[in-house]
């Protein structure tokens, strides 16, 4: 029973190719597969979580494409509360890129609240460092000087391939906006569940009958 439980709509951007898509696939469906499949138009699937006693439809929302306008920003952060940034850290120029996505969403994006969503940054393909511990230290670093000054809430370093740090990124995240949320909702008496439950439309995943909603 899926009626009652609170939408949280979580968005994943970045490059092509650095794992959106998988890590998604992944956190949902507890796979992986080595396959790459350009996702030309965004998509979202979700997961039902119970989380401090309440019940959550947490949306993880696929951003496809390479558009990085803030018109389209605009569109794809409308209602969300919260942004995992991913970005691949095997390849070394791949950061400014990301970074130049995470602007962009940043400069368009706002909570419930009016403050801006609270982003996350995931280091990804880490096992394609394995062996190389000096490269690994040096993006921790830069990634810790990210969080300092404010841009991420925090960084993770994952593997959708070996399944490493996939949960911790998510719940870290669920959280801060559960948080942010009843904060939110304490102070202004707004009925936030029944408000954002009119804004989606939920037909992608009621065609996989098979899928069990978890709680409640
Ligand atoms: P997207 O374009 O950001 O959605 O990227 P995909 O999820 O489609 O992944 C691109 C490619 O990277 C695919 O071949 C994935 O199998 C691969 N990939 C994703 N995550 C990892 C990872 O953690 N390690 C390694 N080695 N490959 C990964
Ligand atoms: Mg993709």
């Amino acid at each position: 029973m899926t009626q009652n439980a609170t939408d949280i709509k979580i968005i994943i951007i970045g490059c092509s190719g650095v794992g959106k898509t998988s890590f998604v696939q992944r956190w949902i469906k507890g796979y992986f597969e080595n396959v790459y499949k350009p996702t030309i138009v965004s998509d979202f699937q979700y997961k039902i979580l119970e989380w401090r006693g309440k019940c959550y439809r947490i949306l993880l929302w696929d951003i496809g494409g390479q558009d990085k306008t803030p018109s389209m920003a605009k569109i794809f952060t409308r209602d969300s509360h919260g942004c995992i940034v991913i970005n691949d850290a095997s390849k070394k120029d791949n950061f400014n890129e990301t970074m130049k996505w995470k602007k962009v969403v940043y400069d368009e994006s706002a909570f419930i609240d009016g403050d801006k969503l609270p982003f996350i940054l995931i280091q990804n393909k880490i096992d394609l460092l394995q062996n190389d511990k000096e490269d690994l230290n040096n993006i921790m670093n830069d990634s810790q000087k990210y969080v300092d000054s404010g841009d991420f809430i925090g960084y993770y370093m994952t593997s959708v391939k070996e399944n490493i740090n996939i949960d911790e990124p998510i719940k870290f995240l669920i959280d801060i906006i559960i948080d942010r949320l009843e904060k939110f909702q304490l102070s202004t008496n707004y009925e936030y569940e029944n408000k954002q439950r009119n804004t989606y439309k939920l037909d992608n995943n009621k065609k996989d009958k098979s899928k069990k909603d978890g709680c409640c």
